[in-house]
Formats: C-alpha cells, sequence, structure tokens
C-alpha cells in the first residue's frame, strides 16, 4: 500500500530535476557535508539523480547605532564600515538553511537545452 502511494506521488509531481538550497553563514552547517550526505541518501529516492546546488549566503548585519547594512564573517564582533560600531549588530541574513527552489521535469520533453 505505501509503496503504491508512493508511485502515485511521484507521478504527480513528476521527477525533481534539481534542488537548490541556500546555506547561511551561520547556519553551522558545512556545503561539502550536504553533499556528501546528499549523494549518500538520494538513491531509491525520488530525488535520485537530480541535480542540488547549495548556494552559501552571506551573514549581512544591520549597524546597532547607524542602521547600515554590511557583510561580515562574525556576528559577535564585526566593524560597521561607516561608524566603526562593533558590537550590538542584528543579523540581517545567514541564519537561514533552506530549500531555495524545486525544479520538477514537465511531461513534454525539454527542448530549451539552455543553462
Ligand atoms: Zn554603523
Amino acid at each position: 500500500m505505501n509503496i503504491l502511494a508512493d508511485e502515485r506521488s511521484k507521478q504527480n509531481l513528476g521527477r525533481i530535476t534539481k534542488v537548490t538550497l541556500q546555506n547561511g553563514r551561520l547556519a553551522g552547517v558545512v556545503t561539502d557535508s550536504i553533499l556528501f550526505a546528499w549523494e549518500a541518501l538520494t538513491p531509491g529516492t525520488q530525488f535520485e539523480g537530480c541535480e542540488i546546488e547549495v548556494r552559501e549566503t552571506p551573514l549581512v548585519l544591520r549597524c546597532f547605532s547607524c542602521k547600515h547594512e554590511f557583510e561580515a564573517d562574525s556576528a559577535m564582533l564585526a566593524e560597521c564600515p561607516e561608524c566603526g560600531q562593533e558590537i550590538g549588530h542584528a543579523v540581517v541574513s545567514g541564519r537561514e538553511f533552506l530549500i531555495e527552489n524545486v525544479e520538477v521535469e514537465d511531461e513534454s520533453p525539454d527542448s530549451d537545452g539552455g543553462s
């Protein structure tokens, strides 16, 4: 029963051809280990053979003093390029670890081969 349901859901979805992930600098996940896990875990699933792209998103902070947004290596101590403030900044992005996009193959043949 479960296998049949799985087959049906695969057909409804079409074949997944590409998954794009966002991996923020602060997410604490190493991109290489995602790729390694992907290769190890996907055979036999509906993700088998599909492409994976991991986009590493930079850490962006908003200055505590002047509200300027800038990229930094650390959320703990980073000097604002505008005013020199080093602490208390807010994290704008860089913590996220999420699926950005999933591409599914249509039933019609793909004639546009651009990439
Ligand atoms: Zn500042």
